[in-house]
């Protein structure tokens, strides 16, 4: 018994409250800022359906989101929300604008690399040095592939002596 729909939002109207939920591990970008918003559809009937890829294919942090978004969705009057949750394609950091990629540096988050995060034999290849978010430096190193999640990376800077986070690409 949904017979008394209101007047519907539009598919803009949902994307802005999606600008609202922010990534539980980056909260300075919003899921969409992310990339982590693939697709909105407005399915027959009420029901909206938000389709959702993890930055990261072990991210436990995708539960918190798709909680987040139907959350904030449930508060803006949609009752029926649907999470579909795509790996094809993968998330890749080319997905995150470049206002974005400013908002993680001034967070003091390194952002992932757009080459490494495509390339699936980056593992096995020389280690990484990230760009320090302080102070620009390449001279880092990667200390701990896992960092205070698994989707971050702890890194040191020896140029400003400073440890950083990375937002690793995959
Ligand atoms: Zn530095």
């Amino acid at each position: 018994m949904s017979g008394t729909s209101a007047t519907r939002l539009t598919r803009d109207e949902i994307l802005a409250v999606l600008d609202t939920v922010m990534d539980p591990e980056v909260p300075v970008l919003s899921v969409r800022e992310l990339g982590i918003v693939r697709d909105v559809r407005l399915e027959a009937g009420e029901a909206v359906t938000v389709v959702v890829t993890p930055t990261y294919s072990g991210c436990p942090a995708i539960r918190v989101i798709e909680q987040d978004i139907t959350s904030a969705l449930h508060g803006a009057g949609i009752a029926d929300v649907r999470i579909e949750t795509v790996y094809s394609p993968a998330w890749t950091s080319d997905w995150i604008p470049t206002e974005a990629r400013a908002k993680l540096k001034a967070y003091g988050i390194a952002p992932p690399s757009p080459a490494a995060a495509t390339d699936l034999v980056q593992l096995l290849r020389a280690p990484r040095t990230p760009q320090c978010p302080y102070c620009d430096s390449r001279d880092t190193e990667v200390r701990s592939e896992f960092g205070s999640t698994a989707c971050k990376s702890i890194c040191w800077c020896r140029s400003c002596r400073q440890p950083f986070e990375e937002f690793k690409g995959i």
